[in-house]
Parts: structure tokens; C-alpha cells; sequence
């Protein structure tokens, strides 16, 4: 039975990612920091809490990753672990850095350490593509981050890179374009607006306050997207896979499909607060996962509508369910 390790086990990946390897028959692990609430919430719902073995420790505490890779003695390790939301990273740059930049190097130091024969994966993301000039982005695209997130993410993708050269071990990167699902964090856009949908409809909200909502973004399905994880580390080679639908719609797009599911019109909802802009925004983001179609037979399965539907009915019920 093979094993794996998911750092970043209790993020909404790391509940797809488990979901996924344990019905493909993992012995799945995963590493789970302290904190004074439980935070297995997307575990549970995705009603695999019970079969994840949770071993205590942080990327940022070289000496727990060791431990958790003494306990597991996993084949592969998939890296999800960060401060994932690039609007905390210019509040917080030194932990955004330290999690999401040195944590990764943690991670592969400890590998080296352990077993160097581990398969490792990079949670990699387009935000290090930023302010790209090209209209569609793939794995030859250059980068240019434009946030403490992406700059950090950037340092841990060439340290990913840097680790295969330098010793041989198959580690590679996913860069993935952003995806949800109704267990995404409520501060992401999508998971945002469809929240905000349910409490209008239920009558607990009026209005809804926004930022950007000229920003593109090219938005996929969690559920689809940790299959290209799993793929990558089957693969003959590590490489980096750009992962993405190929469309990229506005904010404002996102709002009219999500406020129209619920046979509401946005434009009497949506309301634009300055406060919320960021102090450096990327404005459009579109990739092309040519490469992981042809190489790893990848495919999105789930279109735009049929993701917002989803999250929206899961908050409608939700809300409903709170107020009961
Ligand atoms: P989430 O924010 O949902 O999950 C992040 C996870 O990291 C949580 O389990 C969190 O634990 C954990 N974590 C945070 N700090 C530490 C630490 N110091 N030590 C150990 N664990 C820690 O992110 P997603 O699941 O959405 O994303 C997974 C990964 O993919 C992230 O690295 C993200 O940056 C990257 N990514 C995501 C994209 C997306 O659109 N979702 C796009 C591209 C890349 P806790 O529950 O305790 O907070
Ligand atoms: P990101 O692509 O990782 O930054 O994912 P987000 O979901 O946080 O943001 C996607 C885009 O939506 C960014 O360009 C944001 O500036 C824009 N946006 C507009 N309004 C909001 C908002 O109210 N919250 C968030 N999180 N993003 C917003």
C-alpha cells in the first residue's frame, strides 16, 4: 500500500487530495499544526476525518517535518501547506514568507534527510505569473509577482526546481490556477460572492461589498484539480504542469452567474467599496494546460456554471441550516 504525506492536510485541497488518494487505495497522512479549535471541518465534510492519520507538526518547525516523515514513511509528499490568501500577505509578509518560502525549503531539507527517494510535489500557483504580458499563460510564460504570496511561492517553486537539479529527487510543481468548491475559504472572491448570495436570499444581508471586480480570473474545481497533483507524481518525470481551464471571465461575471442562480440580479446587490482594492492587483490570469492533457491525459470535467452552482447551492443550505 503506498503512503502519503499531505502537509496543508485540513486546507480545502488537502480534503480533495485525501478524499482522492484513499479511494485510490493510499495509506494517507497528514500533518496538522496545533491550534485551539479543531480545524478537520473539511475533512469531515468530505466525510474522510476518520481515515486520515493526523500527525502533529508545522512546516515552519524543520524538526516536526522530520518526525512526521520518520512516522508516515510516505512514498510521496504533496506540499499544500501556506498563508494562502494573497490579500493577508501584505499584512502579514514575514509569515507569508516564512510558511510559504521557508517552509517548502523545511520540507525538501527533510526529505533529503529522511529519504531522498520520496516523490515530492509544490502547491505552485499563476499568481507567480502576476503582471504577465502574455494574454494566455503556460510553463514557458515569465514570471512577475506581484504580492508577498506570489514573491514567496516563486522563491519555493525554483527552491522545488533547485532540489531536483541539485540532488536528483523527484520533486516537481503544479502551477495551478485558482479553484474552488464549497469548502473554500469564505475571504476567496468565488467562495465570497456565493456566501454573500445565501444571506441575501435568506434575507440576513442587503448588499454585498466588493473590490476589483474588473479582475480576470480563470476558475476551476478543486476536485478536478488534485487529480493533476496525483498525476504529476505517477508521472515518469517531475516536471512543472501549468493546471487550468483555459477560461478566464471578470469578478463581475462571477457575481451575475452566482446572483442569477439564485434568480437575483447582482447590480441590485454588489456594491464596489475602494477600501477592499489591493495595493497591487493582477489583473487577468488565463492558462493553458496543453501540456498537462498531453502528457498526463489531465482534464477539467467541471464547467464554470456547474461549480458556482454547486458552491451556491452548499451555502444556501448552509445559511438555511445555521438559522434553524
Ligand atoms: P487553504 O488555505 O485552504 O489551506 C492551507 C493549509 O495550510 C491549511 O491546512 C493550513 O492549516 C495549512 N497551514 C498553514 N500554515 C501552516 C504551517 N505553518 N504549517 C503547516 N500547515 C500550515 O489552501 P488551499 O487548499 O486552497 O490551497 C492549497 C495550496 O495550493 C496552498 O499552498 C495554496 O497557496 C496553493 N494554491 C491554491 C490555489 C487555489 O486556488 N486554491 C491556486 C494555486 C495554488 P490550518 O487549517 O491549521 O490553517
Ligand atoms: P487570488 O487570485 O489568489 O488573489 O484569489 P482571490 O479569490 O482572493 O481574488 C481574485 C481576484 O478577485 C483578485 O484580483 C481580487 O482583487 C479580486 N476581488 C475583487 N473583490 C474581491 C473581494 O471582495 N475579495 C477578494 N478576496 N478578492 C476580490
Amino acid at each position: 500500500m503506498r503512503h502519503a504525506l499531505i502537509t496543508g492536510v485540513t486546507g480545502q485541497d488537502g480534503a480533495y487530495l485525501s478524499k482522492l488518494l484513499l479511494e485510490s487505495g493510499y495509506r494517507v497522512y497528514g500533518l496538522d499544526r496545533r491550534t485551539s479549535t479543531p480545524t478537520t471541518e473539511r475533512l469531515h465534510y468530505l466525510e474522510v476525518a476518520d481515515r486520515v492519520v493526523l500527525l502533529d507538526g508545522d512546516v515552519t518547525d524543520q524538526g516536526s517535518m522530520v518526525r512526521a516523515l520518520e512516522g508516515a514513511e510516505p512514498d510521496e509528499v504533496y506540499n499544500l501547506a501556506a498563508q494562502s490568501f494573497v490579500g493577508s500577505s501584505w499584512r502579514q509578509p514575514v509569515l507569508t514568507t516564512e510558511v510559504n518560502a521557508v517552509g517548502t525549503v523545511n520540507v525538501l531539507e527533510a526529505i533529503r534527510l529522511v529519504n531522498p527517494k520520496i516523490r515530492f510535489y509544490q502547491a505552485s500557483t499563476s499568481e507567480m505569473f502576476g503582471l504577465t504580458a502574455e494574454p494566455v499563460q503556460s510553463e514557458t510564460s515569465p514570471f512577475h509577482p506581484r504580492s508577498p504570496y506570489a514573491i514567496a511561492k516563486l522563491c519555493a517553486h525554483w527552491t522545488t526546481i533547485n532540489y531536483r537539479e541539485s540532488y536528483g529527487m523527484f520533486a516537481c510543481a503544479g502551477i495551478l490556477f485558482n479553484h474552488e468548491s464549497p469548502v473554500r475559504g469564505i475571504e476567496f472572491v468565488s467562495r465570497k460572492i456565493t456566501d454573500g448570495v445565501a444571506r441575501v436570499k435568506h434575507g440576513l444581508a442587503t448588499d454585498l461589498r466588493m473590490g476589483n471586480l474588473q479582475a480576470k480570473r480563470d476558475w476551476g474545481f478543486s476536485g478536478d484539480y488534485v487529480r493533476a497533483m496525483r498525476l504529476m507524481l505517477q508521472a515518469d518525470d517531475p516536471r512543472e504542469y501549468v493546471v487550468a481551464t483555459g477560461r478566464a471571465v471578470t469578478v463581475e461575471e462571477f457575481c451575475r452567474i452566482a446572483f442569477a442562480y439564485a434568480g437575483l440580479d447582482w447590480r441590485e446587490y454588489v456594491r464596489v467599496d475602494p477600501q477592499i482594492a489591493r495595493p497591487a492587483d493582477v489583473p487577468a490570469l488565463c492558462g493553458n494546460a496543453a501540456k498537462v492533457k498531453a502528457e498526463l491525459g489531465w482534464q477539467p470535467t467541471t464547467t464554470l456554471e456547474d461549480l458556482i452552482a454547486m458552491m451556491v447551492e452548499a451555502d444556501l443550505k448552509r445559511v438555511r441550516d445555521e438559522r434553524c
